[in-house]
């Protein structure tokens, strides 16, 4: 009996050749974006102490309390995959003394992310966020330079029908203050909520606003709002944070029920939102973190980052212009076994010197199998190397003798 095949597990998936280009091409723009603003390469471990994200992200938080992949270790320690970025970098800022360093820290990241969530399109239980992330100052500058960064990034990126909603939490007494009265609203309407939400008016009230509970609608409906009870620094704060988008022409929306499914924020929240997609619709979205790095140990620092989903900005891009290939490879292509070694070391030669993808034939092919398979790849021109070098222009099919590399070389920019 052939042995069973195995698949990649649920919610997973893999990232096959054409789709591993266009992440290629995302992170490179991901890159040079953040780069050009300052923000340094970063990368944590996959997995880390679930304490990390228990005190980082919150107990109560939906990430939290069940869609973490815990498991113990041989050491009997308990480790979790990391469902986000921020909470690692906090740790590694606050490990590797990174206060003592000029504020701003600025940090970049790519990588995979884990959450047991139901599957769904756009939703997966590992996927790939890019992210960014600066520490140690809480200049209103660098929420919207955040902001504007993200926004550039899905623009160029080509994600369609974007929406951007904006918020402020003010500072922790006044989020504590603000979640006493909005538990008092609850409470004073419990027979109307769901049950998921009544379960939670002592823990979290805020996610009642995420709920699409009719009952629990009309009473968020009537609900207080945290942005009537900023504090005057804070509203200063929001206000400069505003003006700055305004000045750089990002439209958004102001939306008081902005609320995020991280326990950390302060001050700014935002969220993009593609109409593209379905209901997996968030592609990216942060704050402000002002207590994190204390809470998990370190020295008082406001902190702001945002995180967006990679597969989530490609589905969201998918119906934009596809960026055809400007210039197709050279192809090089062996006309006899004997030419096999001459053509691999000219491959070799070619690539640093015409700084272009340059594809050598390595499956056996006959020569005319070659030349076809030459215009499947869309090669621009063939190199058949036998006896002499000929040149193949695949546009005109016009075919030339190179007399030495020095030729070759001229024909092929030509
Ligand atoms: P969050 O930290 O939950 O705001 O996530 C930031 C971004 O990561 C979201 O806007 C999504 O684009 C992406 N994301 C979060 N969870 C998932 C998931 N389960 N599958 C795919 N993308 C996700």
């Amino acid at each position: 009996m052939a042995p069973e095949r195995l698949k990649a597990p649920r919610g997973t998936f893999d990232v096959l050749p054409a789709d591993g280009e266009r992440r290629r091409s995302l992170r490179t723009a991901a890159e040079r974006l953040l780069g050009g603003a300052g923000y340094a390469a970063f990368e944590s471990p996959v997995f880390e102490d679930t304490a990390l994200f228990a005190r980082g992200v919150g107990e109560s938080t939906d990430i939290v309390s069940k869609e973490m992949f815990t498991f113990e270790d041989q050491g009997g320690r308990s480790l979790t995959l990391r469902p986000e970025g921020t909470a690692g970098a906090c740790r590694a800022y606050i490990e590797h003394g990174m206060h003592k360093r000029p504020a701003p820290v600025k940090l970049a990241y790519w990588g995979p992310f884990f959450r047991h969530e139901a599957p769904q399109a756009g939703r997966y239980r590992q996927f790939a966020q890019v992210g960014a992330e600066a520490l140690g100052s809480d200049e209103p500058s660098l929420d919207a330079e955040l902001i504007l960064l993200l926004a550039e990034l899905l623009e160029q990126a080509g994600v369609a029908r974007l929406r951007l909603r904006l918020s402020s939490l003010g500072d922790a007494p006044t989020r504590a203050a603000y979640g006493e009265e909005l538990r008092a609203h609850l409470r004073a309407r419990e027979g109307e909520l769901s049950e998921e939400v009544r379960a939670r008016i002592d823990e979290n009230p805020l996610r009642a606003f995420d709920s699409d509970h009719p009952g629990t609608r009309a009473v968020m409906d009537d609900a207080p709002l945290l942005v009537d009870h900023l504090g005057a620094a804070d509203a200063e704060h929001f206000a400069t944070v505003r003006a700055l988008l305004d000045d750089a022409g990002l439209a958004y929306e102001l939306d008081p029920t902005l609320v995020r499914g991280l326990d950390y924020y302060t001050r700014t929240v935002f969220e993009f939102e593609s109409a593209a997609l379905g209901a997996q619709r968030g592609v990216g979205g942060g704050g402000r973190y002002d207590g994190l790095v204390e809470q998990l140990g370190g020295p008082p620092t406001p902190g702001v980052g945002w995180a967006a989903g990679i597969e989530r900005i490609l589905l969201a891009a998918a119906d934009g212009d596809e960026e055809p290939e400007a210039d197709g490879p050279v192809y090089v292509a062996v006309a006899k076994p004997e030419a096999a070694r001459r053509a691999f070391a000219l491959a070799r030669t070619l690539r640093p010197a015409l700084d272009a993808r340059v594809e050598l034939e390595q499956a056996g092919r006959s020569l005319k199998g070659q030349l076809k398979h030459a215009d499947r790849l869309g090669a621009r021109a063939v190199v058949i190397v036998g006896d002499s070098i000929e040149v193949k222009d695949m546009s005109s099919g016009e075919q030339r003798t190179a007399r030495d590399e020095h030729e070759l070389l001229r024909l092929l920019a030509s």
